[in-house]
């Protein structure tokens, strides 16, 4: 039954890969690293409950234990090869399954991605997920290395992530939006199942940003584990954060901001670069459809302090998400 559950897995994630000696089925797979790359590796669990909410689709929550991880690869500029899969199931459900793994592919395909191996259990519903990816020796963009004078930018837009989790949370309770908003209502929440890792992206930077972390946590929060490991500080202006134009159709721009400073699962990039390069590397990512937007800088000291469209700076009461806080 186990085995029926890792063969349908396999099926619908296959992609043939030269660099693949031997995948799922054996003791352990078998990879061949190109030659002159490093590995980048990273792993990531979702837990029920804690990472996205009971009741999510399958398939949303097999697109999003991949995505999570490619967003660490992206962050680091590695391009994605292989991933391992740790399932654990409250029961061998086939539908769940099925559904899981279409998700899963439907990320994982683009980008060649191929599932090589995993373990499948009983227990809690979590899902782990490791992915290796390639980069060039001694090129990983890290988050160390952001300077003094460097610009803050962000890809894509910020808070609709948190703003479609505050919609599925309050599902039940309220009526809902009204019709005309519904697409807004859509959209956010697909951000929140659905988030898109920004790889072609943390390619583009790889030789143009001084430091890159993914935003996981809220901006706050990971903009300041860029700085921490830069030895920096950082200066936002809240004025200057893209916003969507669902978040704002649901929000006006004080209830927005708290979505946009401290909400975590947007999974867009979060970057420093020497102001002299802000013009050419917005232009790069503009053709990459993302787009970015600077939105701050990197100032001697520690610690992210925000300034509001008054130019008085903020006191934010609802920082990003802590673990175990
Ligand atoms: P073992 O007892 O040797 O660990 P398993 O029965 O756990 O073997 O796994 C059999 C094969 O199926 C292995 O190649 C393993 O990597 C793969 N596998 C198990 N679970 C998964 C999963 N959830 N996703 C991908 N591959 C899996
Ligand atoms: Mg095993």
């Amino acid at each position: 039954m186990e085995f029926d559950l890792i063969e349908m897995i396999r099926q619908r994630t296959a992609q043939p890969r030269d660099d693949v000696r031997l995948g799922i089925g054996d003791d352990a797979a078998v990879l061949a690293v190109p030659p002159g790359q490093e590995l980048a590796v990273a792993l990531d669990t979702l837990v029920e409950g804690v990472h996205f909410p009971h009741g999510s689709a399958a398939a949303d929550i097999g697109w999003k234990a991949l995505a999570v991880n490619l967003s660490d690869l992206a962050a680091m500029g590695a391009t994605p090869a292989w991933a391992l899969l740790a399932l654990t199931l409250p029961a061998p459900d086939a539908d769940f399954v099925q559904g899981f793994a279409a998700g899963f592919a439907e990320l994982a395909q683009p980008h060649r991605l191929a599932l090589v191996g995993g373990d499948t259990t009983r227990g809690p519903l979590s899902i782990s997920v490791v992915v290796h990816g390639f980069v060039p020796p001694g090129r990983a963009l890290t988050r160390a290395g952001a300077r003094v004078g460097d610009a803050v930018l962000v890809t894509g837009t910020l808070g609709d992530a948190a703003a479609g989790l505050a919609l599925v949370l309050a599902q039940g309770q309220a009526a809902g939006v009204a019709d005309e908003l519904r697409p807004a209502r859509d959209y956010l929440i697909a951000r929140l199942n659905r988030p898109t890792p920004r790889l072609a992206a943390g390619l583009a930077l790889r030789e143009r940003a001084s430091a890159c972390i993914d935003i996981s946590d809220g901006l706050l929060a990971d903009l300041g584990h860029l700085c921490t490991a830069s030895g920096v500080g950082a200066e936002i202006d809240a004025a200057r954060l893209p916003l969507s134009s669902a978040l704002l159709a649901l929000h006006d721009d004080a209830s927005a901001l708290p979505f946009a400073l401290g909400g975590g699962d947007d999974y867009e990039l979060c970057f420093s670069v020497p102001p002299e390069r802000v013009v050419e590397v917005q232009a790069g990512l503009a053709r990459l459809g993302c787009g970015a937007t600077r939105i701050g800088r990197i100032v001697a000291g520690s610690g992210v302090r925000v300034r509001g469209a008054d130019g008085a700076w903020l006191t934010i009461a609802q920082h990003g998400w802590e673990h175990f806080a």
